[in-house]
This record gives C-alpha cells, structure tokens and sequence, in this order.
C-alpha cells in the first residue's frame, strides 16, 4: 500500500520515531577482470592481508559493542578471514591473470550460488557473504568500507536490507529507526532490532524509490510516512538494559521455557551463552545442506554430539530431517512436484524411506548418550494423529523415550488434543503453521504481510493447542518466529503454551518479557489480541494493555 505521503510494510519491531534519512550505500558494483597483474604471484599476495584487515576491524567493533552484536560480529570476522575463501581467489589470480578484487568477487560469488542453491534460511546467508565479499574488495581498492557509515546526529536508517553486521554494529543512541525494502518478519534485521529496541518496519515495497529527507516509523503498524525535516527528531521510549534470572517463568512463578533454536555447534553454543534454559528446535537438516549423500550413522551421532555438547543435563528437542521445499536435501529430493510445499517433505519422506529415519534416530540416539543432554526427538511436517502415531512407534523402538511432533499444518493445530493422546509433546512452527494457514510462500516478500505471527487468524489456531496441553497434562512449546518476539510472547503464554524456543538474540528480551506479567495479565493480553481484526490492530490491544 503507498499514498505519495506514506508507504506500508511488516512492522517488526515496536515503538515510534522520526527524523532525518540517512540511506545505506548499495553494494559496490562488480570489479573490472582487467587490466591483468604485472605479478600475479604478488597481486594475489594482496587478498590475504586484506581479508585480515577486515576481520580485524570486525573484531574491533565485537570488542566495542554488547551483547548479541559481539557474536554476529565474530562470526563475520571468521569468515572474511576463511582460509577456503582466500586461497580459492588466490588460485583464480595465479590461475586466470585476475586482478585481486575481481578473484575475491568471483572466489565468494561461488560460495554464495552453493548457498542461494540450498534455498531457504542458507539462503539468506548469501546476505552475510555479500557482505563480506564487499568489505574485502573495499579493502583492495581503498574504497571506503560498504554499510552504515559513522553517524553523527540521530538517524533513520532507510537500506535495500542490512547485513547481520551491519545491523550488529549499529549503536541504538544513534538509530531512531530502521526501515528496509526487503526482508521478512523472520529476518535478521527484525530479530535483531527487536533486540536492541529499535522500531523497524521490513519489506516496505517502494522504499527505495521514495524520496524522503526525514520519516516517521511507526513499528506498530508498519507506517513511514513522510516528515518534517526541520522538526525535532522523536526517539523511542529507551530501551532499559534487559534484567533477566535465566528462569523461564512469569512474574506469578508459571513456568514458561525460555529455549534456544539451533542448527550447528555455534548456534547451540550462542544459545547456551545467552542463557537459554535448553534447545526447543535442533534444525538437523541444517548439518547436511550441501551433502551429497545420506551422513552414516558414526557421522550424524558426531555431528549431533557436537551440538548438543553445551546442555549437558538439559532438555534438547531434536527435530527429524525437515527436508524439501525451503531446505531442499540432496540426498532425499523427491520426484520433481508442482508444488514442492505441499509436497513430500519433512516427514512425509520417511513413509517412502523409514531406512533412514530409522539410521537418523540411532545416531540421536548414540548422541543423547555421548552428551549427557536430555534428549527428545521430534518430528516435522505431521498432518495427523496417525503419522504421529507412527513416528512415536519408530522412536520409542529406537530407546528413545520422549517422542513429540510438529504442528505446522492447520489440520494439525485443529486435532492437537487427538495428537497429544499418541505422543508426549508437541512444538508448533509457527512459520508454516502461517505460510499454511493463509496460502502465503514464506519466502516471498510480496506476501510477507500474511505470514505476520501477529495475525488473528493465525492465533486464534493456537487456543486450541494450548487447552489440548492443559487438558492432557502434556508439554505445548512454539518454536517458530512468533516465538521471538517478547510481547507475542507473553500472548502465547496466555494461550496456554508452555515453552517458547527462539534464535540466541531474543532469549533475554523474551525471558525478560515473561517475568513482568503475571498468567493472569498474559491470558487477558491473548484474549485481546485474538479478540482483534488484523495483526495491527492485535499488537495496538496488547500494547495498550502492557
Ligand atoms: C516453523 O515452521 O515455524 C519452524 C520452526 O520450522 P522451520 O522454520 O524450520 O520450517
Ligand atoms: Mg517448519
């Protein structure tokens, strides 16, 4: 939606703000392939210290920022100084007479297309390899480095998107608001401006073609609008430093689970540090995108160990290959299908294939008992009480004792009590529980506007999940995006969920989140965002009542 006033995106990140438009550079543009080195030997001697120097100054900004910034900001450094990276460019000036900057473009180029080819959340990696790709040819040319450049005066910061780096770097004294053209409610930028209370509104279609000196971003509603550039700036109400005990509970003492979600041994190890009470979501697909062939048992359990190392003597879910649609796997692609969504994946490949759940659920198994965690298995992608009935069987066969499923299909979310009589948990994922419920791609911008987790209609699927928890006795988490945000948080505890799982850099502001209302207030926060017409009008009910 666009007047020649205001544009409309998906807010993601509360609060008000407005003042002057500081727009982020686009990326550079490709590096020329001549004039050829005189000394290809000595050009490609260039790239090594170049990279270093961009890991280097990353690493300066981690060890001046805070909290979930310093880890984004690490993980960065690392790869612009990958030895794989450096030493394939150099390869390609020896090999073809490159210039540096152009080896360093294509040597990434490669690694992103491996990436942007695996789909889904690998995709948006390709964001952070980009990034880095552009901070080393900078480097190589003296150009100035791309990204938010130094702020001098308080600012609303206008981008196509941000690198996790960027957005890691930012000082929130600096940044009224982020506003971006592209993006969804599960990008980085949006977990990451929730973090440091920053209002941002994503996927703004428009943005960058609007002409603007200074806007007004209203991260309730997902308005910018055009404003005065000579008024005063309006921040938002500042952020006070997140105070939380660790204990996932609200303010009364009912216990809530603050979880991490993980997909690697660096994942789980930033969910440990930040403080979750255990793991509700192990992606394990995400070990294998970029194999060839099914891992062997020895390989998975290492692998598995390796992740569930950091909670030891904590409750971990382990989610069974999700393979298929936005994570594609090589070694379990179905027949080519029209609709590969709604095709067969996540557990639907283990009817055609039970051989290799059964392999998989060995080596978790082998795994529970090298780390010491506390082990459940779940499955993704069930429909009904019967497929959960027949992935509880495998797993219990296989000495495994807590067997949970998914509920990510609205069938699913409608007979959640007939589920809980078959299997001891369920965790619902609330990002396809969102793409099912309204026909909206969750990869695709244009509808991003659907798959806001604030949607009535979608949570007015949960209540019945949270009643099927309480009336069994039995444990029903959310481990989707929805779960990230700290006052959809609080919305989803008074629905009657019982844990709630997220990426390291919400575990705080969620825990933080629980332990300021009471069940009572979170059950009168659910009724009024169930009770309203659309996910602005659901988070305006909240927040009034906050
Ligand atoms: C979900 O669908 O909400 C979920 C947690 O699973 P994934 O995002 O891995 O599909
Ligand atoms: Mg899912």
């Amino acid at each position: 939606m666009s007047s020649s006033e205001s544009l409309t995106g998906v807010a993601v990140s509360p609060g008000r703000a407005s003042g002057p438009v500081v727009r982020i550079a686009e990326p550079l543009g490709e590096p020329a392939s001549t004039p050829a080195p005189a000394d290809p030997a000595v050009e490609a001697a260039r790239i090594a210290p170049a990279a270093q120097a961009v890991a280097a100054r990353l690493e300066a900004l981690a060890e001046t920022a805070s909290g979930e910034a310093v880890g984004i900001l690490y993980t960065t450094a690392a790869m612009a100084a990958d030895p794989a990276l450096i030493s394939q460019a150099e390869q390609l000036v020896k090999d073809q007479n490159l210039p540096a900057a152009r080896a360093v473009h294509q040597s990434a180029g490669g690694f992103a297309e491996q990436l942007a080819a695996a789909g889904g959340y690998l995709a948006e990696r390709v964001r952070d390899i980009h990034d880095v790709r552009d901070r080393i040819v900078a480097e190589l040319l003296g150009l100035a480095p791309p990204g938010v450049p130094e702020l001098t005066t308080p600012s609303v910061l206008v981008a196509r998107d941000l690198a996790p780096a960027d957005t890691a770097g930012l000082d929130p004294a600096k940044v009224l608001a982020l506003v971006t053209e592209e993006g969804g409610p599960t990008s980085h930028t949006a977990i990451l401006a929730r973090a440091l209370g920053i209002p941002a509104v994503v996927a703004v279609r428009g943005l960058l073609a609007f002409e603007a000196e200074a806007l007004a971003v209203d991260g309730d509603t997902g308005v910018v609008e055009l404003a005065d550039p000579a008024a005063p700036v309006v921040a938002a109400a500042a952020v006070v430093a997140i105070e939380w005990d660790g204990t996932g509970a609200t303010e009364d003492g009912h216990q809530v689970k603050v979880l991490g979600n993980v997909g690697s041994a660096g994942d789980a190890q930033a969910a440990a540090d930040a403080g979750a009470e255990g793991v509700g979501l192990f992606r394990t697909e995400f070990c294998y995108l970029d194999a060839p062939s099914e891992p062997t048992v020895t390989e998975q359990r290492a692998a598995y160990t390796a992740v569930l190392a950091p909670f030891r003597g904590k409750p971990v879910i382990v989610r069974t290959l999700d393979a298929g649609a936005d994570k594609p796997l090589a070694f379990l692609s179905p027949d080519a299908e029209p609709n590969p969504a709604l095709g067969v994946r996540g557990l639907r490949i283990a009817f055609d294939r039970p051989e290799v759940l059964d392999r998989q659920l060995e080596a978790i198994a082998g795994a529970a008992q090298d780390s010491g965690a506390e082990v459940s298995v779940m499955a993704p992608m069930v429909a009904t009480a019967e497929e959960a009935a027949w992935f509880a069987e495998r797993v219990r066969a296989a000495g495994i004792a807590r067997a949970g499923v998914m509920i990510e299909i609205p069938a699913a979310a409608l007979t959640a009590r007939e589920i809980l009589d078959v299997v001891d948990f369920v965790s619902v994922g609330t990002n396809d529980l969102a793409q099912y419920t309204f026909a909206a791609d969750r990869q695709l911008g244009a509808v991003a506007k659907l798959n806001d987790p604030w949607q009535p209609g979608l949570l007015r699927l949960l209540k019945p999940i949270g009643q099927a928890a309480k009336d069994t006795g039995k444990p029903a988490g959310v481990c989707g995006e929805a779960a990230a945000d700290p006052r959809l948080a609080l919305v989803l505890a008074g629905l009657g969920l019982t844990s709630l799982s997220m990426n390291a850099p919400a575990v705080r502001a969620v825990g933080a989140s629980l332990a300021g209302a009471t069940l009572a207030r979170c059950e009168a926060l659910a009724d009024a965002a169930l009770a309203a017409g659309d996910p602005t009008a659901a988070r305006a009910a909240v927040a009034a009542l906050l």
